[in-house]
């Protein structure tokens, strides 16, 4: 997607430990004109799949999953980051690894929002390493539910979270791709 990578390169500041800030216009101030793009652009590698609910993880995959359900008129569910143990069998709980601070942590779905007969498409700023994108996975799977793919502003493809999946047979769109990036320069795949 042309207007994201322009915006990536223009906007987009490469921090240590292969971390791409986009604090500007995704991860803390939200460019909504963007986003609107963005919810379009996945409802049209999406379309004709039949899809009942979105499914993200807070915090950063609210914002970008409410714009997109716009365009798929769907409820969205966030998986939610919890300290408590499920004691009493109401939520679905998988484990993720938070890349940025490095530590593992619960999240967990209420069993009242996620059904077998739900067609879901999984949504999230960025993939790395998979973590994040197993977990919502494996929550909706959990339910019986039915993944149809996963929508993703942006990828880094040096990182080996997008093949992992791939290789599971998910189908993933990533609007922008990163291949390298360094301090001062930064590609993408084609
Ligand atoms: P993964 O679980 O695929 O390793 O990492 C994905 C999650 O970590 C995303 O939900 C995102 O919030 C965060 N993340 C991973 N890489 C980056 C990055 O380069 N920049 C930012 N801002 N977040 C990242």
């Amino acid at each position: 997607m042309d207007l994201l990578k322009q915006r990536i390169l223009k906007d987009g500041k490469v921090r240590k430990g292969n971390v791409l800030k986009v604090d500007s216009f995704i991860n803390h101030q939200m460019d909504i004109a963007l986003l609107c793009e963005i919810g379009k652009e996945f409802r049209r590698r999406f379309s004709d799949e039949g899809i009942t609910k979105i499914l993200t993880i807070e915090a950063s995959g609210i914002g970008i999953a409410c714009i997109t359900a716009q365009y798929f008129q769907v409820p969205v569910i966030f998986a939610k980051k919890s300290q408590s143990k499920n004691i009493d069998g109401e939520v679905y709980t998988q484990k993720v690894e938070s890349f940025t601070r490095g530590r593992i942590y619960d999240v967990i779905v209420s069993k009242e929002f996620l059904h077998p007969e739900d067609k879901v498409l999984l949504i999230d700023d960025f993939l790395a390493n998979g973590s994040a994108l197993q977990g919502l996975y494996n929550l909706a799977k959990d339910a019986g539910a039915d993944v149809v793919g996963a929508g993703i502003v942006i990828e880094k493809g040096f990182q080996p979270g997008g093949k992992m999946l791939r290789d599971m047979g998910l189908k993933i769109e990533s609007l922008a791709i990163v291949d390298s990036m360094t301090d001062d320069s930064l590609s993408f795949r084609e």
